[in-house]
């Protein structure tokens, strides 16, 4: 589904000189599959999401998904970043189907997609609310559901739960497992978190300091992942 060869990516920094983000990154993620990329802070993790997101160009390799080159962004591949990101004149119900309105969906239609997909993340009762009127857990689920009104092929996450405290990221959790189990989606899954990726993935992928390459990678022994979370989290740490 995600094929990612041989990429190379530098970024130039302020008084010129470059910066190697990933250097000869490979990586391959089958559809359906729940893959979270782990990795302390600058490895890479972001600059390779934006990759498949379209949202960076690689300077040499290739990114290709479903065998097409990735170009540019797509609705078969949406972004949940740590920041919401709603707009905030708009309501839940409106923020939701807003990428809808984009696609010519008509009115009566969107509505419909948009409503289902509060439902999954739970906000039914908060569909005509704004955004200022929402707990920060909920901005991030209305984000989820606007994620998934596109129905997306790919759902690329980029650390969408750090920003929340323990107990609504466990809650979260949960839904986003079963909007996983219910959808089939392929999830590329960025965080910092190791408990919150070998929770929540097939298969956990360890991006090391520098110059950006992938160092390890865990396949989670369970198609329940949580039921095996904690003897996974001692193999990584062992
Ligand atoms: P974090 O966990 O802090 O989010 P990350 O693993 O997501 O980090 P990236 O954001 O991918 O890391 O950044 C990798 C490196 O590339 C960092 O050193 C960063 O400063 C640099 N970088 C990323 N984007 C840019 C940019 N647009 N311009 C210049 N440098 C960049
Ligand atoms: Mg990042």
């Amino acid at each position: 589904m995600i094929e990612i060869q041989h990429v190379n990516k530098s970024f130039i920094q302020r008084g010129g000189s470059d910066f190697t983000a990933l250097q000869n990154v490979s990586l391959s993620i089958q559809k359906g599959e729940f893959v979270s990329l782990l990795g302390p802070s600058g490895c890479g993790k972001s600059t390779l999401l934006n990759l498949v997101a379209g949202l960076e160009k690689a300077d040499a390799g290739s990114v290709t998904v479903g065998g097409k080159t990735v170009t540019g962004p797509g609705p078969d591949r949406v972004v949940v970043f740590q920041e919401h990101a709603l707009f905030p004149w708009l309501t839940v119900l409106d923020n939701v189907a807003f990428g809808l309105k984009q696609k010519g969906v008509g009115k009566a239609e969107r509505e419909s997609i948009a409503r289902e997909q509060i439902k999954a993340v739970h906000l039914t009762k908060f569909a005509d609310r704004y955004p200022h009127e929402l707990s920060g857990g909920m901005k991030q689920r209305a984000a989820i559901a606007r994620a998934l009104a596109m129905d997306p092929e790919i759902l690329l996450m980029d650390e969408p739960f750090s920003a929340l405290d323990e107990q609504t990221r466990l809650i979260l959790h949960r839904d986003l497992e079963e909007i996983w189990m219910q959808t089939g989606k392929t999830i590329l899954f960025v965080t910092h978190n190791i408990r919150e990726a070998v929770t929540l993935s097939d298969r956990v992928v360890v991006m090391s300091t520098r110059p950006g390459e992938i160092k390890k990678e865990f396949m989670i022994q369970a198609t329940r992942p949580r039921d095996k979370a904690d003897s996974n989290l001692y193999h990584m740490e062992n």
